[in-house]
C-alpha cells in the first residue's frame, strides 16, 4: 500500500516546503498522535508546518509533544500539500472543510473502512490498527528518523486505537511498533497514566449521571445511555469528559453493542457505538450518514431523544 505511493509521496515531501496537517473533530489519541508525529517530522526537516485542529486538545492528550504551530481556525492562503489524517471524509475535519480542496493537494492517510478516498494521494488501509501505524510505516519507508517526541505520539496513537491492545484491530504490527517506540524512549506507564488515570473529579459525577440513564436493554444485547447539555452543566463538565464512557459500557459481558447518545444541540445527537465480535456498527452508522470501523463507529442523528432512540432501535432489531 505505502510502497505503491511512496515515490509520489517522497517527491512531494522532498520538493515542497509548506504543509498543512489536520484531522477530525473531537480528536482522539490516534488523530493527535498521527498529526503531531508527522508535523514534528516535517519541522525537523526544515519544513513550514501549520497544524489545524477544529477542537482544542482534550486534557488527556495535553502531555503529547506538539509542533510549534497549532491553530484552531483554518488559516488563509495556500499550501503545497494538505495532510488529512484519520478522517473518513473531509466533512469530519470540521469548520472550513469546504475550502481545503482549493488550498492545496490533499493527501489522505487513514484506516477507516468507510474512507471516501478524497485525496489526490490516498493511503488508506483498513487493516492497519491505527493511522499512527501508517504514519510509522511512512517514516520507515521514506527513511524519516523517529525521535522520542515522535515516538510518544506514535505509541499513544496505536495504544489508544487498539484499546490498549485489546480490540480486534490489535495486530502484530501494533506490538512491534510499540516495542520499538519503547526502545526509543517511551515510558508506557507514564503514557497510560496520562491517558487513562488523569481525569478531573467532575468526570466521576458526570459518569454517575450518564450511567443512571441506562434503561431497557434491547434483546439483552444492546445498551444505550445518554448525556444532555444540562447534565454536562450540572456536573461542571465538558463534552470531552464523556470520552471512554461508551467503552466502559461495552465492558459488560452480556452486551454486544454499547451506545452513547450525546446532545450536541436541541434535537441533535452525536451517536457513538462500540461492538464486540461480528456486529458491524460502521454499517449501522452508515445508514445515518456516519461511519467508522466494524467495532467502533459514529454518526449524528436529528430528532428528540426519544425519536433518536427509536430510529436506532429500528436498525438494531435488524441485527442477526
Ligand atoms: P467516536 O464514537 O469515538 O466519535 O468515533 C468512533 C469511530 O467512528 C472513530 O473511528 C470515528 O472516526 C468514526 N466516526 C465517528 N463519528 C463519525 C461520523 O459522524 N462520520 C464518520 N464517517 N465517522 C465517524
Ligand atoms: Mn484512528
Amino acid at each position: 500500500m505505502i510502497e505503491e505511493v511512496s515515490d509520489r509521496l517522497r517527491g512531494l515531501i522532498e520538493s515542497k516546503k509548506r504543509f498543512l496537517i489536520t484531522t477530525h473533530i473531537d480528536p482522539d489519541g490516534d488523530a493527535l498522535g498521527s498529526v503531531f508525529s508527522l508535523s514534528i517530522a516535517f519541522e525537523n526537516s526544515g519544513k513550514e508546518v501549520v497544524v489545524y485542529l477544529k477542537d482544542r486538545v482534550p486534557y488527556r492528550y495535553q502531555f503529547l509533544p506538539k509542533p510549534s504551530l497549532v491553530v484552531h481556525g483554518l488559516p488563509d492562503g495556500t499550501f503545497d500539500a494538505i495532510f488529512v489524517l484519520d478522517a473518513g471524509n473531509l466533512f469530519r475535519v470540521g469548520d472550513g472543510y469546504e475550502r481545503l480542496r482549493e488550498m492545496g493537494t490533499i493527501v489522505n492517510i487513514d484506516h477507516h473502512k468507510t474512507n471516501e478516498m478524497f485525496g489526490l494521494i490516498n493511503i488508506v488501509d483498513e487493516k492497519a490498527s491505527s493511522t499512527a501505524e501508517l504514519i510509522y510505516k511512512i517514516f520507515r519507508n521514506l527513511s524519516i528518523p523517529i525521535n522520542r517526541e515522535m515516538a510518544i505520539n506514535i505509541y499513544t496513537g496505536v495504544m489508544t486505537d487498539t484499546g490498549s491492545f485489546r480490540y480486534e484491530n490489535t495486530n502484530s504490527e501494533a506490538f512491534l511498533i510499540c516495542e520499538e517506540m519503547v526502545r526509543l524512549g517511551v515510558n508506557p506507564s507514564y503514557v497510560g497514566r496520562m491517558v487513562y488515570e488523569n481525569h478531573p473529579v467532575e468526570r466521576l459525577r458526570l459518569m454517575a449521571m450518564v450511567f443512571s440513564t441506562l434503561e431497557n436493554i434491547i434483546n439483552g444485547k444492546i445498551a444505550m445511555v445518554h448525556v444532555t447539555e444540562e447534565m454536562l452543566k450540572k456536573a461542571n463538565s465538558s463534552k470531552e469528559y464523556t470520552d471512554g464512557f461508551v467503552e466502559q459500557l461495552k465492558e459488560t459481558g452480556s452486551l454486544d453493542v454499547a451506545v452513547l447518545l450525546r446532545e450536541i444541540s436541541k434535537n441533535k445527537y452525536k451517536v457513538s457505538m462500540r461492538s464486540k465480535g461480528n456486529v458491524d456498527v460502521a454499517d449501522i452508522c452508515s445508514v445515518f450518514g456516519g461511519g467508522g470501523h466494524k467495532n467502533a463507529a459514529g454518526c449524528v442523528i436529528e430528532g428528540t431523544l426519544e425519536e433518536v432512540r427509536q430510529k436506532l432501535k429500528k436498525e438494531f432489531l435488524k441485527i442477526r
